[in-house]
């Protein structure tokens, strides 16, 4: 058991606690018996001897009545005989009759007399325990010096062997219920405890594999208490620690390899320029090496962004925007390269839309990233069409293409970060997540609709303009 472990605590604080309330209740129960069975003894002596020397002192008023012969023939029909003996003491402290026919010698020591004795008349000697002989006895002691010479106490006494024995067998009883009382709580209060201790070192030892990086176990615990919820809970915690290690460790790859690809192709091309003299081929390598920074820097963007939006410093510088001219400044980023890529870029422009309170900058990002995204999952040949209205007051803009779509298992989870459902085109993961997170700062929507091999459409919606959107 280790030191403070749980079972330990419980042995001591709850397990003492019943033991010593047994205990008590035991000792009580066995000393209430023990002075109810002796009082009662006591009180039976005395009722007796009461009746005995009233009888005797009726007759000692009577002067025709030889006294010792009285005392003599009270003990010699006393009807108790076999219970209870009756003695007679004389003057001198020595009993010289007895119920029983039976004198014992003088070296029977008699504390009830003695107490009698010092008492004076009124009083009577009570005793109660071992004789020389190592007998139990209870003994009464009535003092009669008034009524005669000869005589100076009458003494009655019993044996206490059968009351001893009941208080015994009373002890055993009360014993053998405060064990099985004490068996019952502690197996009941045990088994208790093992089932909160036994999965809490379950929980503790799986906790030590995920710490260590460890997230193929699983806690199986079937209870539906609150340890089970706990437990429930810990595998979710599993479930979702060992995706975002998976996903980080992708991102990584991922990372890597879209940083590697433009470096690759800027260190080519800077090579070939430096041994080059065809202005041509310079004048491509440079358009090449252009085209591959800004790449390059976007994606750098992109992480910033998100690594802002994790600690909370994702700014955004709120205003009266124009939704259109952002569009538009998107559309036209995009056209050369859906022309050379030689996809139908279509922008279906509208009158107007709703005037919006947001950052413009950030709206753009979100329409670049759609876009590029769209263009980036086309074929060649293919058709990107770009449409925006009002809707319901808001302003509506839906980016649709007929690329390779998004598996429906995949959907509900491209907006996470560093989720990449298509892992033949380049990009790094973050594009949606960020995208989605700024819509949401405006207070509008960001909903993808998918089918593979068809294409799919980005509805974003904006709220028309607020005092304050965050
Ligand atoms: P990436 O930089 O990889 O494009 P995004 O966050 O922009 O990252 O997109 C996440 C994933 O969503 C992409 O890897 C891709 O699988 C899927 N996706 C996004 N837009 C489209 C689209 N228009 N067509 C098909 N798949 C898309």
């Amino acid at each position: 058991m280790r030191k403070r472990s749980i079972t330990r605590r419980w042995a001591i604080n709850n397990l003492g606690v019943v033991l010593l309330i047994l205990l008590t209740a035991e000792l009580a129960i066995v000393y209430f018996a023990q002075y109810y069975y002796y009082n009662s003894a006591k009180q039976h002596l005395i009722s007796k001897m009461n009746s005995i020397t009233s009888a005797l002192s009726r007759s000692a008023e009577d002067p025709g009545t030889n006294f010792s012969a009285e005392i003599r023939s009270t003990l010699e029909n006393f009807t108790d005989k076999d219970r209870m003996e009756l003695m007679a003491i004389n003057s001198r402290g020595q009993v010289t009759l007895t119920s029983s026919g039976f004198t014992p010698g003088d070296t029977v020591t008699m504390p009830d007399y003695t107490l009698a004795m010092e008492g004076g008349q009124r009083s009577y000697g009570y005793y109660a325990g071992s004789l020389s002989s190592g007998e139990r006895v209870m003994a009464v002691t009535y003092p009669i010096t008034t009524l005669s010479n000869e005589y100076s106490a009458i003494r009655v006494i019993i044996s206490l062997e059968e009351i001893d024995q009941t208080i015994i067998t009373i002890t055993i009883i009360v014993s053998v219920i405060c064990i099985v009382i004490f068996l019952m709580l502690s197996s009941s209060g045990l088994y208790f405890i093992r089932s909160i201790v036994q999965p809490v070192r379950e929980i503790g030892a799986t906790a030590e594999k995920y710490a260590k990086g460890d997230f193929s176990v699983r806690i199986t615990n079937h209870t539906g208490d609150e340890i089970g919820d706990l437990c429930v809970a810990i595998n979710h915690m599993a479930d979702e620690l060992s995706s975002a290690e998976t996903m980080k460790n992708e991102f990584i790859s991922s990372v890597s390899h879209e940083l590697r690809t433009p470096l690759t192709a800027i260190k080519g091309w800077a090579e070939t320029i430096a041994l080059e003299d065809d202005p041509e081929t310079i004048k491509k390598g440079i358009r090449v090496i252009n085209g591959e920074t800004a790449r390059l820097s976007q994606m750098v963007e992109e992480l910033l962004d998100f690594s802002r939006m994790q600690s909370g410093h994702f700014s955004l510088q709120f205003d009266r925007m124009d939704v259109l001219a952002e569009l538009e400044d998107a559309v036209l980023i995009y056209a050369e390269r859906a022309k050379q890529e030689n996809i139908t870029l279509i922008y279906d422009e509208p009158e107007q839309l709703p005037i919006i309170f947001g950052d413009k900058n950030r709206i753009r990002q979100v329409f670049i990233n759609i876009i590029d995204n769209a263009i980036k999952y086309s074929n060649p040949g293919g058709t990107v069409t770009v449409t925006a209205d009002e809707h319901q007051g808001w302003a509506r803009i839906i980016v649709r293409d007929r690329g390779c779509g998004i598996k429906s298992t995949d959907l509900p989870k491209i907006k996470t970060k560093f989720y990449k459902a298509n892992h033949t085109r380049r990009g790094s993961g973050i594009g949606l997540g960020v995208a989605d997170e700024i819509v949401e700062l405006h207070g509008g929507t960001l909903t993808i609709e998918s089918e593979i091999g068809v294409g799919t459409a980005v509805t974003i919606l904006l709220p028309p303009k607020r005092e304050k959107n965050k």
